[in-house]
């Protein structure tokens, strides 16, 4: 369910207020899902909700530095995301150990995240929207960011919930709904003017994807929330393209 607010013409600004029971949040790198939906997962965790952070890949490539040893960073960014964990309150985090850029559009992949989700059990899942592409005209999507989106798209429709994908990854759940981040096409926002500063300290918290640019960040990460405010017609928002399953 969600409640209607006034806004453009250009854009649905429906508002999600509802805390899920439990939210389950798959991306690439380990700095991803803070920077995507970092501060809907803080106010859903304070709300109550059982969040759940799941990263493909290791990281370790996160460095134009030919100097720094890829294991090393890789070890560096997991204490990062521990940290940030805390910051974010979450209720329990997985990596899957891929190499960056070297994640496979397979059925191993897609069955290790439909064993997360019948884990986890999450009524939402979040994940990058695969089909927003180009950004403007100087950047395109991450190719990680592409593939986890289909892959977590496929996983949790149909596989989790069909018990005859997977039949020995876990018990057939189904999702309730799917929050795409980074979309061309937001359908709703999540007012996060209460949790934008503890998504920005999450953020934070991966010093080594941030040089000397802390404070540069703090101000990106407030004007991109405040565009997504002014759209949906709250101080601070994230948007989604919101896939309601079955309805
Ligand atoms: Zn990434």
């Amino acid at each position: 369910m969600a409640s209607s607010s006034s806004g453009s013409d250009q854009y649905p600004t429906v508002l999600y207020g509802e805390v899920p029971a439990r939210a389950l949040a798959v991306y690439a790198h380990p700095d991803d899902p803070e920077i995507s939906c970092g501060a809907t997962l803080a106010r859903w965790a304070a709300g109550g909700c059982e969040v759940h952070v799941l990263v493909c890949a290791r990281g370790e490539k996160g460095s134009l530095d030919p100097a720094t040893d890829p294991a090393e960073l890789a070890r560096r960014r997991e204490a990062e995301m521990e940290a940030s964990g805390k910051v974010l309150g979450l209720a329990g985090r997985r990596q899957l150990g891929f190499g960056d850029g070297e994640l496979p559009d397979s059925a191993e992949l897609r069955r290790q995240l439909v064993a997360a989700i019948r884990e986890v059990k999450p009524q939402v899942v979040l994940c990058n929207d695969p089909t927003a592409v180009f950004f403007g005209d100087t950047y395109y999507n991450h190719a990680d960011h592409r593939l986890t989106g289909w892959a977590v798209l496929d996983a949790v429709a149909p596989a989790a919930g069909n018990p005859h994908y997977f039949p020995d990854a876990g018990p057939a759940h189904q999702v309730e709904s799917v929050f795409m981040s980074a979309t061309l096409e937001p359908n709703v926002w999540v007012d996060v003017s209460t949790s934008i500063e503890t998504k920005i300290d999450a953020v934070l918290c991966h010093r080594s994807q941030l040089g000397e640019g802390g404070d540069f960040f703090r101000d990106v990460l407030h004007q991109r929330a405040e565009d997504g405010g002014r759209l949906a017609g709250v101080r601070y928002a994230e948007g989604f393209r919101r896939l309601a399953l079955g309805g």
